[in-house]
C-alpha cells in the first residue's frame, strides 16, 4: 500500500510538471527547465513550441526521472512503469537462443568462451520468462553445434511470439568498452521497440553502461526471424572487469531479469 501511495503521488507530479510545461508560449524550439518536487530533473531533449504551446517530449522527461517507456503498438497509449511493476507472459511462448555454441565457441577471453556465457545467460532468462508465466524454449540446452537457420526455424515451429537471441561482445580496439547493446532488424518497427525496450530493463537491472539499440539487418538470426527478434548484447568480454561480473551467476541474474521483463513490458502493448 505505501509503494502505490508513493506511485501515485509521483504521477500526480509528473503530471503537473507536464501540464505546467504545455502553458508556457513561445516562439521557435528552447530549452525547458522541468523540476519535480522543486529539483531540476536533468533531460537532454530541447522541448519545441507548436500553436503558442510548449511542447515537453514525455519519452526524455519520464526517462530521466527512472520511468520505462512503452509506445504501444497503435500509437495512441503510452505505458509509463514506475518501480518494478512487471505484466505477466500467461500464454505466451518466447524462444530464447544462446548465442555459437559446439565448434562455434565466439569470443574466447582468458579461457571463457562466450558460448558458455552466452548459454548461462539464456537459461536463467529461460527460467525468469517461465516465472513469469511464459513458456520458454531454449534453442540449445549443450555445447553443441547449430546453424543460424535452425535457430529461427525452431522459433516459428513453436509459433513463437518473440525470438531472443543472447550473446556476449567484445571489442578489438577499445579495452575498456563495458555496457548492454542491442540490436534488432532495419524495417521492423516492432523489432525496434523489442530491442529499445530490452536495452532500457536490462539496463535498468544491472546498472551497466548503455551501448544502445542498434540497426543489424546482417545478422542471420535478425533477418530470418518470422516474429518480433532482438539480439542481445549482454557485455564485453575484451574488458576485465566486465568479464568477470558476465561469469558472475548473480550478474547474471539480473541479465535474465532484465531480458525477461523487456519481453513482458513488449508483449503487454
Ligand atoms: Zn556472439
Amino acid at each position: 500500500m505505501p509503494l502505490m501511495k508513493r506511485t501515485t503521488s509521483f504521477f500526480a507530479a509528473l503530471i503537473l510538471a507536464l501540464s505546467l510545461m504545455l502553458n508556457v508560449s513561445g516562439s521557435s524550439r528552447r530549452t525547458v527547465q522541468v523540476r519535480l518536487n522543486g529539483e531540476a530533473v536533468p533531460f537532454d531533449t530541447a522541448a519545441y513550441i507548436e500553436n503558442n504551446r510548449t511542447m515537453v517530449p514525455l519519452r526524455a522527461v519520464a526517462e530521466a526521472l527512472g520511468l520505462t517507456v512503452t509506445w504501444h503498438h497503435s500509437g495512441s497509449t503510452v505505458d509509463l512503469i514506475h518501480g518494478d511493476w512487471t505484466p505477466s507472459l500467461a500464454g505466451r511462448t518466447i524462444v530464447v537462443d544462446p548465442g555459437h555454441g559446439g565448434s562455434a565457441t565466439g569470443a574466447v577471453y582468458e579461457g571463457v568462451k562466450e558460448s558458455a556465457l552466452n548459454l548461462a545467460i539464456a537459461q536463467k532468462t529461460a527460467a525468469a520468462l517461465e516465472a513469469l508465466g511464459a513458456k520458454a524454449v531454449l534453442t540449445r540446452t549443450g555445447d553443441t553445434d547449430l546453424s543460424l537457420y535452425a535457430r529461427t526455424e525452431l522459433a516459428s515451429r513453436h509459433k513463437a511470439d518473440l525470438f531472443l537471441s543472447v550473446h556476449c561482445n567484445s571489442s578489438a580496439t577499445n579495452r575498456e568498452a563495458t555496457g548492454i547493446y542491442t540490436a534488432y532488424k532495419g524495417g521492423s518497427r516492432q523489432s525496434l521497440a523489442l530491442a529499445d525496450l530490452l536495452r532500457q530493463t536490462m539496463v535498468g537491472a544491472t546498472g551497466a553502461a548503455d551501448m544502445g539499440t542498434h540497426n543489424r539487418s546482417d545478422l542471420a538470426v535478425l533477418r530470418t526471424a518470422r516474429m518480433p527478434a532482438s539480439l542481445v548484447e549482454c557485455g564485453f568480454m575484451s574488458t576485465p572487469s566486465e568479464l568477470r561480473l558476465l561469469q558472475d551467476p548473480s550478474y547474471q541474474a539480473l541479465l535474465a531479469q532484465g531480458i525477461a521483463r523487456g519481453a513482458a513490458l513488449y508483449l503487454a502493448a
